[in-house]
């Protein structure tokens, strides 16, 4: 569950990012964020795991009270939210899974020393999610090989090893072709439904949104404008 309450998020250079934000979403849910550039989408959601520290208002999540969290217990609480990005921020010269395996690197700056010891517990995980994306045999294969498709696929994977409760995804699809997109929002779904991991995504193709997200929510100069299931929209929002 998360849960925004009138929260504000302003920026040290003034700007007001978000605008009273109330929002509730259910554990499982697919929930698509659309909105112009600028709208206020990306902060939304990276206040979820702290990248981003909200004004004022509350955010819980889980329970959790996310500005409340301290140091060490900020970590802990990322490791159940997942985060995919347009970029899809994976180390391109090594293989998909050791990129899939540094998630169980609690200091990236070990990753070198870790990779030849790495449990047996933690390579089962990994291959299990690069076969839930559908790419178990590019497992060893270097991720500069790959195609964009493949290689979100890759960060899913990445952020599946974790078995997270949420996925914030920010564009995901954004420098996808229209083929590819359709399989990685595939994907998405697969995980949404199957696994009954909540996903909440950033996306600016709003008939993707309308064809994969449950709901949809809109965005616009930082305050919710629309809200409602993706079934029941009929105008353009
Ligand atoms: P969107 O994801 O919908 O494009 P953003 O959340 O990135 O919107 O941005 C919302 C507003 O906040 C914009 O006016 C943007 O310029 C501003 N903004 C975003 N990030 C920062 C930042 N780190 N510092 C200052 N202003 C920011
Ligand atoms: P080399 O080119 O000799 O492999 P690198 O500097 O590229 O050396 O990295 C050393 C190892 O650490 C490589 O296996 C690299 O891919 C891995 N590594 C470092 N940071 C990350 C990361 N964020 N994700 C995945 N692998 C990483």
């Amino acid at each position: 569950m998360i849960e925004f309450i009138n929260v504000d998020k302003v920026y040290k250079n003034n700007v007001k990012a978000l605008d009273n934000i109330n929002i509730s979403i259910n554990q499982g849910e697919f929930v698509a964020i659309i909105g112009l550039s600028g709208a206020g989408k990306s902060t939304l959601l990276r206040c979820i795991n702290r990248m981003h520290e909200i004004t004022s208002g509350q955010l819980m999540v889980n329970d959790t009270n996310v500005s409340k969290l301290k140091g060490k217990e900020v970590r802990t609480f990322r490791r159940k939210i997942g985060m995919i990005f347009q970029s899809f921020n994976l180390v391109t010269r090594t293989t998909v899974l050791n990129n899939v395996l540094v998630s169980f690197v609690p200091d990236l700056s070990l990753f070198r020393k870790w990779t030849g010891i790495f449990a047996y517990e933690h390579k089962v995980k990994a291959l299990s999610a690069l076969d839930k994306v559908g790419i178990l045999d590019k497992a060893f294969v270097r991720v500069d090989q790959l195609s964009g498709g493949q290689q979100q696929r890759v960060a899913l994977a990445r952020t599946l090893a974790q078995n997270p409760d949420i996925i914030l995804a920010d564009e995901p699809i954004a420098s996808l072709d229209p083929i590819t997109s359709k399989q990685v929002m595939e994907d998405f779904k697969i995980i949404n439904r199957d696994m009954n991991i909540t996903v909440l995504m950033n996306i600016h193709h709003v008939e993707v949104a309308l064809e994969y997200a449950d709901r949809i929510i809109g965005v616009r100069e930082g305050k919710v404008v629309y809200d409602g299931k993706a079934s029941e929209v009929t105008e353009a929002v």
